[in-house]
C-alpha cells in the first residue's frame, strides 16, 4: 500500500531519509561519470526514486528546473515497464469534453460525451456544435466496414522467379502459416495473407483480427513466426519484419484501399432546417465547401486526406484515450462527402484506417484508462473486440462532428460573403 501511494503521489517530494539522500548522491555521481547508464536506473531504485532521481541529473545537465514535470498521479510501475523508457515525468495535456453526441452504432449506441485531450483552443468548442447538431438530427450512424490489423515482413529472393515461387509457396501452405501464427496469441486470428513483388523483394501482408487490442505488438511476434517459417522453406532472406506495405505510422494508400485497424463510417442527415438553424448556412453552401475544398483542393493539392480535419479530433480522443498517437496519421486519412437531398444534406466520413484498442498498449495508464471507462469500453469487452469497435465508433462520431462543425463555419461565412456581394451589386 505504502508503495503504491508513493508510486501515485510521491514525485514531487524528494528522498525521505539520509540513507536515501546518500544513495542518490552517489548514484548520480555514477551517472555523471558514465558509469551507470540513465535508462539502468530501474535496475537500483523502485520507478519512483529512478524517475526523481533521472529527472534531477537531466536537471543539472540542462539547467533547467522541471517544476511540474514531475508532479503526477499515474501509477508508474505499470508506465516505465510497458510504456516509457528512461521516464522523468509526465506532460499534462488539458482535457475537456464535447457532447453528449448521440451515436446509432453497430457497437455504440447512446449518448457518449467525447473526451479530448488538446492545446488547440476552440477545437473542443467546434466539435461542441457538430455534437449538438448530430443530437439534434437524430444521431449519427455509424458502422465498422472491416477491421484487421496488419504486418508484412518483406523478403529478398535471388530472382524474379525465385520472388514468385515464394509466393506460391506462401499459397500453398497458408494454413500451416495460420496456425503457427495464432499459437503465438490466445486473442489473435489471421484474416488473411497476400504477398506483393517487387523485383526481387517479396512483402507478405499478414492481416488479424486483433480483437480489443490494437494489435501493434501481437501481430509483429505473430508476424516473426510467419516469416521464419517462409525463410525456411522457400530459401527467401527475411530483410525486415516491416517491410513498409503493412504500413504503420506513414499515410499509405495501401490503407486507405485495404484498410488497417479499424475501418469506420459514420453519417448523418441534416434537414434544411437544422443546417439554417444550427449553421446559419444552406444545403448548396455547405455542399460546394465541401466540393470544392475538400475534394477537388485535396486532389489538387496530392493529399491523401479528404477532410477538413479528421485528425484533430483523432489526435485529441486517441491522446485522452491511450492510443498510439502516431497513429493519428492514419485517421487523417478520412474522406468527408456531402450528398444534396430532397430533405437537406446526408453528411458522412469514411475512415479506413483507424488503429485502436482497449486493452494493451497506453490504455492501461490510470489517467487514459478513465477517460476509457468514461466512453464504457475499458478492457476486454464481451465478446473480445466489441470493446475496440465500439471506441472506433464514437470516435468516427466524433470527427464527423468536427467535419460538420468546421465546414459549417466554412460555408456560413461563404454564404455572408456572398449575400454582401450581392447586396452591393
Ligand atoms: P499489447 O500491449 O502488446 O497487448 C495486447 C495483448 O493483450 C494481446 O496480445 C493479448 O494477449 C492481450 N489481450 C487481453 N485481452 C485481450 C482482448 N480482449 N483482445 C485482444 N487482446 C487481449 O498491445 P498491442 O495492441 O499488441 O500493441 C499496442 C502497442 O504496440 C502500443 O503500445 C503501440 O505503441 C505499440 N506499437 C508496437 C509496434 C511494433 O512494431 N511492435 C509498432 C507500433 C506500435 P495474447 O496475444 O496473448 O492473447
Amino acid at each position: 500500500m505504502a508503495d503504491d501511494a508513493g508510486a501515485r503521489t510521491g514525485q514531487e517530494s524528494g528522498p525521505e531519509s539520509n540513507h536515501d539522500r546518500e544513495r542518490d548522491a552517489i548514484i548520480q555521481a555514477k551517472l555523471k561519470k558514465g558509469s551507470l547508464k540513465l535508462y539502468e536506473l530501474e535496475k537500483e531504485l523502485s520507478p519512483v526514486d529512478a524517475i526523481r532521481v533521472r529527472r534531477k541529473f537531466i536537471e543539472e545537465e540542462t539547467d533547467t528546473h522541471f517544476e511540474n514535470v514531475g508532479i503526477f498521479s499515474i501509477d508508474v510501475e505499470r508506465v516505465v515497464k510497458r510504456n516509457c523508457e528512461n521516464m522523468i515525468g509526465t506532460i499534462q495535456v488539458p482535457l475537456g469534453v464535447a457532447g453528449p453526441v448521440l451515436v446509432n452504432g453497430g457497437y455504440a449506441a447512446g449518448s457518449f460525451w467525447l473526451p479530448l485531450a488538446t492545446t488547440e483552443g476552440a477545437l473542443i468548442a467546434s466539435v461542441n456544435r457538430g455534437c449538438s447538431a448530430i443530437t439534434k438530427a437524430g444521431g449519427a450512424e455509424v458502422r465498422i466496414l472491416h477491421d484487421g490489423m496488419t504486418r508484412a515482413p518483406v523478403f529478398a529472393t535471388d530472382s524474379i522467379i525465385h520472388a514468385v515461387q515464394v509466393c506460391d509457396w506462401v499459397k500453398a501452405h497458408h494454413n500451416e502459416l495460420v496456425v503457427a501464427a495464432e499459437s503465438t496469441t490466445s486473442h489473435g486470428k489471421v484474416n488473411d495473407i497476400v504477398t506483393f513483388v517487387a523485383g526481387t523483394s517479396v512483402y507478405v501482408r499478414l492481416e488479424f483480427d486483433t480483437k480489443d487490442a490494437m494489435g501493434m505488438n501481437m501481430v509483429t511476434i505473430a508476424s516473426a513466426k510467419v516469416a521464419d517459417l517462409i525463410a525456411q522453406g522457400t530459401g527467401a532472406r527475411l530483410i525486415a519484419l516491416s517491410g513498409n506495405m503493412c504500413t504503420d505510422k506513414k499515410p499509405a494508400a495501401i490503407n486507405s484501399i485495404m484498410g488497417r485497424g479499424r475501418s469506420v463510417v459514420a453519417g448523418v442527415a441534416l434537414t434544411h432546417e437544422q443546417i439554417s438553424t444550427i449553421f446559419k448556412t444552406d444545403a448548396r453552401s455547405l455542399f460546394e465547401v465541401n466540393y470544392r475544398k475538400i475534394l477537388v483542393g485535396s486532389a489538387r493539392a496530392g493529399a491523401t486526406g479528404f477532410n477538413a480535419h479528421a485528425a484533430n479530433v483523432v489526435a485529441a480522443m486517441f491522446i485522452a484515450c491511450g492510443q498510439d498517437a502516431a497513429h493519428a496519421i492514419d485517421g487523417s486519412t478520412c474522406i468527408t462527402t456531402i450528398d444534396l437531398t430532397e430533405t437537406g444534406v446526408y453528411v458522412a466520413v469514411t475512415m479506413p484506417s483507424l488503429p485502436v484498442g482497449t486493452v494493451g498498449g497506453g490504455t492501461g495508464v490510470d489517467t487514459q484508462q478513465e477517460c476509457l471507462k468514461m466512453l464504457g469500453v475499458a478492457g476486454s469487452g464481451t465478446p473480445p473486440g466489441s470493446n475496440a469497435k465500439k471506441l472506433a465508433e464514437i470516435i468516427a462520431a466524433g470527427v464527423l462532428a468536427g467535419e460538420l462543425s468546421l465546414l459549417g463555419a466554412l460555408a456560413a461565412q461563404h454564404l455572408a460573403r456572398a449575400h454582401q456581394q450581392l447586396g452591393r451589386g
